[in-house]
This record gives structure tokens, C-alpha cells and sequence, in this order.
């Protein structure tokens, strides 16, 4: 579409960036279902409401910036995912996108398993009651502790992530008088972000072990000659924030290749592959993701033929989408203290969070959508980058966006698809302490992760 087609017209036409922010939406004020929570509307004053709360009652209540996340929105994820890959495969929920006990306890009720990658997340996942067995512990390199810690709990498996943790945890394992249950992370060479992947070097990378050069199958090797381990299967994980199913497709090939030469070489069928996380969700309205039944399908349906293809039983399957569920069902709350209007550039509006408890832009050149909640307005649309109260020029929360034109210091904007990786990134920079996570059901709104108050950082101070 051509930039002067716009009857509305941005106020700084000409910087307008490339790509789906060329054209202001139709409508400021509407919601777009895709990047939302499910439940958030907005009410007969304009104002958004979720989980029948609405976004005023909410800041009044618990300050800003606050996370809001959306419990029966997620739980209804979790038990699509669970219901998509029915009783003949697991699902497990990667904890590092946002864990907390509350979120522990709806994934226990809801069916689905859990993963962990640190001590930290471990004593989580435990201390809120989820059975040892259904927690596998991720992690290029946990401790000794780490492993440890799991093998005494008895957690449903490792993941194995090098030729020395192999050793290592048999060792511990046999020490503890245990057999504990492995997979093994190798890389297939492909790597997948976002709409695309690439099917070559990606080797080169810190996990798992290479299928090239035959290290994964001398992995294998290793593992099954170790009393200390039973190895149950094969494991890979191909990237994040993934919409296209081929990079998947030939990361399933790789990976039954090597369960037939296993079976060729050992005589052993291993029973289970993990196909890892990291599908895409719709951070922008830009973004179509698929739905959990489409994957499951498509997964199912190319593990069964390449079994079927290698005369292989088909494995049992697991996934490990964290994203996927949490992403969607928060939002991050804040009130805006400045709007600075830059002639012939852009309006910069500063909220008061930022890098703080949103890494993702500066780290990764994330893409946000954002939305003014606590009123509507009818005001031309200006061409805005929210920006938080750093001390970094990067601290931008959202790049480009469209806001009403009359937004003004005290106005609630919120920033969707959230809950995945931010509050679990959050940092103290500045000092700032770490918004609280705020769950919202029924007309009801309750703290499950409390706001860091400036005591719980001298509390750590102890010089
Ligand atoms: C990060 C990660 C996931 C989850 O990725 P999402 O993009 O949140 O779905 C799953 N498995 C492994 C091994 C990971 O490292």
C-alpha cells in the first residue's frame, strides 16, 4: 500500500519503517484477538477489561508496570497441547519461558509435564508439588549439584548434553545407587527462526552433540555401555519462535535415521524422541501462528511415516512448547510519564518499566504490538517507539508502533504476548525492582509473584 493512501495519516509520515507498521491499523482502538489474551475486551467505557478486571482497577490495585496473565487462558492452552497430542505422547512446558508454583500447580492439574534447567527451576517445580517423574532437567552444563539434586528426586529424565555430562551423570547416578533415565540432545544440523530455517552448520552452537561426524551415534555408544543409565531416547530442539512445520520435518528425518542405525548397530529400538519446543505465537498481527492440534498432527504424521519408512516402531513422542502457552495469555501494564514528539522523526512515550522487564526488544530486535487500555480515543494515529527509564538509548520496549495521537502522561498502555520470557528475564537494572505477576480470573485479580520492593534489593546488599 502506498504511504500517501492513508485518509488518518501518521504525523511523521516520512520515517514510516518497512514491513506490517507501513500503514497505521484501521482502527486504534480495536483488539486483535491473535496478540491478546483471550478473555480481553473492552468494557462500555472504553476501558480494556481481563478476566472481567479492568485495566484501571488493576493498576489501582497492584501499580505499574505489572504483568497480567490470564490463568484460564492459559490453562485452556495447556489442555489444547495436552488434548492435540493425546494419551501416546507427553507435553512438557518449558519452564524457563515463565515459571512460578501457581504455574506449576495448573500445568500438574492440567496433565502436562515439566521441564527445568537449573537448581532454581528444579526446587520450583518440587516445592509446588509437581511428581519428580514428570520433570526432565535440561542444561548445558549443570552442576554436579544440579544433577545430583535431580537423581536423588527422581526426575522422569535428563537430557544429556556432552560426552563428559554422559560420564557425569552415570557416575552420580550409579553413586546414588540409581539407574536414571537419559535422553540424549544431538544437533541435526538444522536451526529454524521464525518463518524460515536453514538446513546447514548449524552445529555450531553450544548444545547438544552433533549428528555430524557420527558424534551422536558414539554418544549412544557411550550411554548404553553405562550401568548408571537407562537411555530412553533421542532428543532435539531446533529453535524458537517457529511457524514453518519443514525445519521440524527434517529434524525428524535426522533423528529417526539415527534411532535405525542404533537399532542396525545395538539391536535396541529406543522408545521415545523429544522434538523440542519453540513454536511460534503472534507477538504482532503480522504473525500466524498454528494451532497445537495442526502440530500435533503434522509431528505425528512425520514421525509414523519415517518410522514406518525404517521398519521402526513408532516412538512415543514428546514436545516442549513454553512459548507457546504462557506467551499469549500476559500482557505488560504500564502508565506513561512523558510523550516527547521529535519533528520529522517519531514520538518517543516513556513508560515507567522497560528493559527491565523486557529484554526481548534489545536482545533479540523483538517485534511488540501496544495498545492504549485505560480509554479510547479518536485521535490520528502517530507514529510512537515506547521506551522505558533506563539509562541505555536500547532501552526501547516497542520499536514502531501506532498510538492514538493525543496519548498523555497517566494514560494505561499495555503491550500483549508477554508471558514468555520477560518476567523470566527480568533484571534489577537501575535498581528498579521487578514488577509483580498478577493473575486474573473470574472478575477476581491475585498476586502470584509479588512486586520486588527496594528492601528485597538492599536485603542482598550485605557490604
Ligand atoms: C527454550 C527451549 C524450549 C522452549 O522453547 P519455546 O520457544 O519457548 O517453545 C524447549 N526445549 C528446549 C530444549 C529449550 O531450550
Amino acid at each position: 500500500m502506498s504511504r500517501s493512501a492513508h485518509p488518518a495519516g501518521p504525523r511523521h509520515a516520512d520515517v514510516l519503517p518497512e514491513g506490517h507498521y507501513s500503514a497505521p491499523p484501521a482502527d486504534l482502538n480495536a483488539l486483535d484477538a491473535k496478540v491478546w489474551a483471550q478473555t480481553v475486551t473492552r468494557d462500555e467505557h472504553g476501558v480494556v477489561t481481563v478476566g472481567g478486571v479492568d485495566v484501571k482497577a488493576l493498576a489501582e490495585e497492584h501499580g505499574t508496570p505489572a504483568y497480567v496473565l490470564d490463568e484460564s487462558d492459559f490453562r485452556a492452552r495447556a489442555r489444547a497441547w495436552r488434548t492435540a497430542f493425546g494419551a501416546g505422547a507427553d507435553v512438557f512446558y518449558a519452564g524457563k519461558a515463565f515459571l512460578s508454583r501457581a504455574v506449576v500447580r495448573w500445568l500438574h492439574e492440567e496433565g502436562l509435564n515439566l521441564d527445568v534447567c537449573s537448581g532454581g527451576e528444579l526446587a520450583t517445580a518440587l516445592s509446588a508439588g509437581m511428581p519428580a517423574d514428570r520433570i526432565a532437567l535440561h542444561g548445558n552444563n549443570k552442576s554436579t549439584q544440579e544433577i545430583e539434586r535431580a537423581v536423588r528426586a527422581g526426575v522422569g529424565r535428563i537430557v544429556l548434553d556432552s560426552f563428559q555430562e554422559i560420564v557425569r551423570v552415570a557416575h552420580i547416578a550409579q553413586s546414588l545407587g540409581k539407574r536414571q533415565r537419559v535422553q540424549i540432545r544431538i544437533t541435526v544440523g538444522v536451526e529454524a527462526h521464525t518463518h524460515e530455517f536453514i538446513a546447514t552448520a548449524h552445529e555450531d552452537q553450544k548444545f547438544g552433540i552433533p549428528l555430524a561426524g557420527g558424534q551422536a551415534a558414539e554418544a549412544v555408544r557411550r550411554a548404553l555401555k553405562l550401568d548408571g543409565l537407562e537411555l530412553i531416547g533421542i532428543h532435539s530442539h531446533i529453535g524458537s519462535q517457529i511457524f514453518d512445520m519443514s525445519g521440524f520435518e527434517v529434524a525428524a528425518h535426522r533423528v529417526v535415521g539415527l534411532l535405525k542405525a542404533i537399532r542396525d548397530e545395538h539391536g535396541v529400538e529406543l522408545p521415545e524422541i523429544d522434538l523440542g519446543g519453540g513454536l511460534g505465537i503472534a507477538y504482532t498481527s503480522a504473525d500466524d501462528p498454528r494451532e497445537p492440534h495442526e502440530i500435533a498432527k503434522a509431528l505425528t504424521e512425520i514421525v509414523t511415516r519415517e518410522c514406518e519408512a525404517a521398519r521402526l516402531r513408532t516412538p512415543r513422542i514428546s514436545v516442549e512448547p513454553g512459548r507457546a502457552i504462557v506467551g499469549p495469555t500476559a500482557f505488560t501494564l504500564y502508565e506513561v510519564g512523558t510523550v516527547k514528539p521529535l519533528d520529522g522523526l517519531r514520538t518517543y512515550v516513556s513508560v515507567d518499566g522497560g528493559m527491565s522487564d523486557n529484554i526481548r526488544t534489545a536482545l533479540y530486535d523483538a517485534e511488540y504490538s501496544v495498545a492504549l487500555v485505560s480509554r479510547t480515543s479518536d485521535a490520528a494515529p502517530m507514529l510512537a517507539r515506547v521506551v522505558g527509564k533506563h539509562c541505555e538509548s536500547g532501552d526501547i520496549v516497542v520499536k514502531d508502533a501506532f498510538l492514538p495521537g493525543d496519548l498523555a502522561p497517566g494514560d494505561l498502555i499495555a503491550v500483549p504476548a508477554t508471558g514468555a520470557y520477560c518476567r523470566s528475564m527480568a533484571s534489577n537494572y537501575n535498581h528498579v525492582p521487578r514488577p509483580p505477576v498478577v493473575v486474573v480470573a473470574d472478575g477476581a485479580s491475585r498476586v502470584i509473584v509479588r512486586r520486588e520492593t527496594e528492601e528485597d534489593l538492599l536485603r542482598l546488599d550485605v557490604g
